[in-house]
């Protein structure tokens, strides 16, 4: 699990969080809401191991973590596929299977050939946000933390990516830790919502859902293919 406790973290001297706590275990999806700067990202970047912890604890029991950041931070010189590819080349993986698993990743994720062979300025947003998602999926993390990923994309491909990571946590226990913007996203996804409020940022307001994301999505696909 994620485990965070009593979590405090200012910048100069501006409280940004206060008293923050929140516990993620395998399998689930915590969804954050709140208002612009009221300290989400800074939160994320303390669960990433990105900013040093001044007050409280940031307990991760994860094995593999990615992180997806607010905007795409894709390498400008490299081909998608070459983006996609390259945190696999930090861990060892060889050349071939490199390629394989980046092809793979990014045609599930709805980029084809051409796309995978194109630099990021030619792809469009909703192109280069799920370039960044195939980027951090395709290292099979257990934890994956999402700071609005979804923000570029239509209706469809956002219901597209909801299924792929409903999928992930089904089928390996990935835990998702998700900034969004949407309550639509946040109620379709998440076991646990928290809602947060600036100066310091807080949590206001917490929800856990009744029924499991994912068996609730099971439930609609069921639902849905059913005669
Ligand atoms: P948004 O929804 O706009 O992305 P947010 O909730 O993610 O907002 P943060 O990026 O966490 O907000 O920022 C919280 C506060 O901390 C803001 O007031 C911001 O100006 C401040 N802040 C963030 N990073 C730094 C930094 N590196 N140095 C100084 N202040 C910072
Ligand atoms: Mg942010």
């Amino acid at each position: 699990a994620l485990e965070v406790t009593g979590l405090e973290h200012a910048f100069a001297t501006r409280t940004v969080l206060q008293g923050v706590s929140l516990r993620l275990p395998a399998g689930q999806t915590l969804a954050l809401v709140g208002p612009s700067g009221c300290g989400k990202s800074t939160l994320l970047h303390l669960c990433a191991g990105l900013l040093d912890v001044q007050d409280g604890e940031v307990r991760n029991g994860f094995g593999r973590t990615a992180v997806l950041f607010q905007s795409p931070h894709l390498l400008p010189w490299k081909t998608t596929l070459d983006n996609i590819a390259l945190s696999l080349k930090a861990r060892g993986v060889n050349r071939r299977m490199r390629t394989a698993r980046a092809m793979a990743m990014g045609h599930a994720l709805g980029l084809d050939d051409v796309a995978l062979a194109q630099f990021p300025n030619q792809l469009s947003g909703g192109m280069q946000s799920r370039a960044a998602l195939a980027r951090a999926l395709v290292l099979e993390p257990d934890l994956l933390l999402l700071d609005e990923p979804f923000a570029a994309l239509d209706i469809g491909l956002k219901a597209q990516m909801h299924q792929l990571l409903l999928e992930q946590q089904r089928t390996r226990g990935l835990a998702v830790l998700m900034i969004t913007h949407d309550v639509t996203e946040a109620i379709t996804l998440a076991d646990q919502v928290r809602v947060m409020a600036a100066s310091p940022g807080r949590f206001v307001w917490e929800m856990t859902l009744p029924v499991p994301a994912i068996a609730r999505s099971e439930a609609w696909v069921h639902q849905h293919t059913a005669a």
